[in-house]
């Protein structure tokens, strides 16, 4: 097997969003905005600080205004934010963001519990968020959500995929996200979905957005990378995405996909200490453990130490 590696990659941190968002501990807008800060500081390009959204829809989110308001912009960085509808876009584009990202979904069954519309009627209702954006300088990326699988259907396949595509470029969408959102994919459909889609539409910057759901996120995006893609979602420690069940696991740790990207000599521009010392500020904010194995190692490797310089221990 020849391995192809590409010389950098770009992590975007979507634990401010798609973290937080799931969490039953809400933090304050200032808390937000002091990670969004770290996380930049660690060397992230690209953030999604939060969702415009109806508030009584995700109430973890109604403050990303102020968010977007609070923090300090640091050059480079690109702070992008979820939108479903024109009044999203609106107050975005009021809040200084020009980066907005849409999400439909390829399962006709989640999206139809999700938003009570088939995936083509979610996508033509993005029409106005699109015109709105032209007039604004806002740029627009969108997502597939449950790209490679859901429950209901099992493997979603390419020609559910291909028609929203199409759909999103003619929008003047030019970065989409293949979100794996309920952790269905495995490397094989990975590999073979990106290869041909980036095939197809070499025009678009392709993200993969992978969920560690049956622990196969790193494997994914390894598989993703051969077959080009270069842009990763991740969350910090790991949290939200949805897990389906109590303890499941779901978006994949910042710092594990960056832990494996510096160890094969991928460049991710970002300094892993301050990663994993974010990653563990948002365990100790929301107040449980989560799915992030390079923070496991560092925890359980301070615990050793400690344990093994205690005169109790016999050091
Ligand atoms: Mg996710």
């Amino acid at each position: 097997m020849n391995i192809t590696l590409p010389d950098e990659v770009i992590i975007c941190e979507v634990g401010p969003r798609d973290g937080l968002q799931n969490e039953k501990a809400v933090l304050t807008a200032e808390r937000k905005i002091e990670l969004i800060e770290r996380v930049a500081d660690a060397g992230v390009t690209v953030i999604e600080i939060g969702s415009f959204v109806h508030p009584k829809a995700v109430p973890a989110m109604a403050d990303t205004d102020d968010v977007a308001r609070g923090i300090r912009r640091r050059p480079g960085v690109e702070y992008r934010a979820l939108v479903l509808n024109r009044r999203g876009i609106e107050r975005a584009v009021a809040a200084g963001i020009l980066k907005a990202k849409l999400t439909v979904s390829a399962s006709p069954t989640h999206s139809k519990q999700n938003s009570n519309r088939p995936p083509a009627e979610v996508l033509a209702s993005f029409e106005e968020c699109a015109e709105f954006a032209r007039q604004n300088g806002v740029v627009l990326s969108g997502a597939i959500s449950t790209a490679f699988g859901y429950y209901a259907e099992g493997a979603i396949g390419l020609e559910l995929i291909i028609p929203l595509t199409e759909a999103y470029l003619a929008m003047g969408v030019r970065e989409i996200s293949m979100s794996d959102s309920t952790g269905f994919a495995n490397p094989k459909q990975v590999y073979s979905y990106m290869s041909e889609l980036m095939g197809k539409y070499p025009e678009v910057d392709w993200t993969l957005h992978a969920h560690n759901t049956r622990g196969l996120a790193l494997a994914n995006i390894f598989a993703a990378m051969q077959a080009g893609v270069k842009r990763f979602d991740s969350s910090f420690a790991g949290i939200g995405g949805c897990p389906f069940a109590p303890g499941a696991s779901g978006n994949v740790a910042t710092e594990d996909v960056a832990g494996m990207m510096e160890g094969m000599g991928v460049k991710t521009g970002l300094d892993q200490e301050k990663i994993l010392d974010i990653a563990e500020t948002v365990q100790s904010l929301i107040g449980h453990a989560t799915d992030s194995s390079t923070l496991k190692l560092r925890q359980g490797r301070s615990a050793v130490k400690s344990s093994c310089t205690s005169p109790v221990s016999g050091g």
